[in-house]
């Protein structure tokens, strides 16, 4: 090995609160998410290239088993493992295979979070190295021709515990002002009587349900999925996401058979083992169902790829993957990977949630980060809790 080559000098790593309301006093359920910076040899303006990764949204922070068993594999094995061919840049791929050294099949419980929140970090890392947007570095990588834009749609819409109605009609507004065209809001909490009339003033707003995803967050059992399925048939809706367990495919593919509209699954599915199961017996529809898997919480960018794979070995297009997440890591895979679109969450989870400083939304679309790997540092709040580690 030579005494110069390329290697990761430290990882830093910190648990940080996350708030689903733009106003962060609003209680979110003390929802957090794990920040790392994966730092290396390579200097650049006089400053070691740092790769930044966080544990996207909604499962809390992995700081036990990223310190305890993810973390130590990556800084304990020989450098050498970790490098490309060329033997001038980290290959992410090899740095996977080290942090899974070990680990058995199945189970994946919340190790595929903590190992999806570094495998972000490490293709940052990588694809700064390289000097080049992570979206052209992946696309490169997998063969495919990159898009400089890609669809997006805001999500939010979060039950808010005081002037619900106003406040989500405010905030579907306020997306609409950024240049969306579609939106994402949360239902499951309320009664479905509640639920048609916030599904209704965030449609008023929209001036078309059917540029309207409502999200139920797993929340249904049988009975309420097939009531809400029934009253949700009427609205249109762009799609009906998460309405049950997320393993229940048996009542997911009952709905499926009765609800005729799209229906979304898969944010809360996190293999390809998983993905399997979902196309056997989840009863979607490749003509017009979406695809959800968060591709951090599937073990990173190599667990995503392989549940793509399965996918598409199964007949699925490209264009009805719609990663989970909502923050602009998600962009560079959508341009990368040819799938359908991203979501963005405008109001929420700040800093990480929405797009980078200066973006403008035209007709639904937005530009890729051009800055080298993700583009963070031209996301000036997300830096600084990066910086901060
Ligand atoms: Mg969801």
């Amino acid at each position: 090995m030579s005494k110069d080559c390329v290697r990761i000098v430290g990882v830093r790593e910190r648990a940080v609160p996350l708030s689903r309301y733009a106003d962060a006093t609003v209680r979110s359920g003390g929802l957090t998410t794990s920040v790392v910076a994966i730092e290396s040899n390579v200097t650049r303006s006089g400053k070691r290239v740092t790769g930044y990764g966080f544990s996207s949204m909604g499962r809390f922070a992995q700081s036990g088993l990223l310190r305890e068993r993810f973390i130590p594999r990556l800084l304990g094995c020989e450098p050498t493992m970790l490098l490309d061919s060329s033997e001038q840049n980290i290959d992410p791929f090899r740095a996977w295979k080290a942090m899974m050294n070990g680990e058995k099949a199945g189970g994946h419980g919340e190790r595929c979070v903590a190992v999806g929140t570094l495998d972000m970090a490490l293709w940052d890392l990588a694809a700064k190295i390289a000097d080049v947007p992570l979206y052209e570095y992946l696309s490169s990588l997998v063969g495919l021709a990159p898009s400089r834009t890609v669809s997006v749609y805001a999500s939010g819409g979060y039950l808010h515990p005081a002037d619900d109605l106003l406040k989500l009609k405010d905030e579907v507004r306020a997306a609409t002002e950024l240049g969306f065209d579609k939106f994402k809001m949360k239902i499951g909490q309320e009664t479905l009587e509640n639920d048609s009339r916030r599904i209704e003033a965030a449609a008023s707003v929209l001036s078309d349900a059917r540029r309207l995803a409502v999200d139920a967050m797993n929340a249904y059992d049988g009975p309420r999925a097939r009531s809400a399925a029934q009253t949700l048939q009427g609205y249109d809706l762009w799609w009906f996401e998460d309405f049950c367990d997320p393993l229940d495919f048996e009542l997911q593919a009952e709905i499926a058979d009765m609800y005729l509209g799209p229906i979304a699954a898969g944010e809360a599915l996190f293999s390809s083992a998983e993905a399997k199961l979902l196309a056997a017996h989840g009863g979607l529809r490749k003509d017009r169902d979406i695809l959800l898997f968060d591709p951090v919480h599937c073990y990173g960018i190599p667990g995503y790829l392989e549940i793509v794979r399965v996918m598409l070995d199964r007949g699925w297009r490209r264009e009805s993957f719609w990663p989970h997440g909502g923050h602009i890591y998600c962009l560079h895979l959508v341009s990368a990977l040819g799938l359908g679109g991203a979501e963005v969450n405008p109001f929420s989870f700040a800093p990480f949630g929405g797009l980078a400083d200066g973006t403008t939304v035209n007709g639904g679309r937005v530009d890729v980060p051009q800055l080298p790997g993700i583009g963070f540092e031209g996301k000036a709040d997300a830096l600084a809790i990066f910086e901060s580690i």
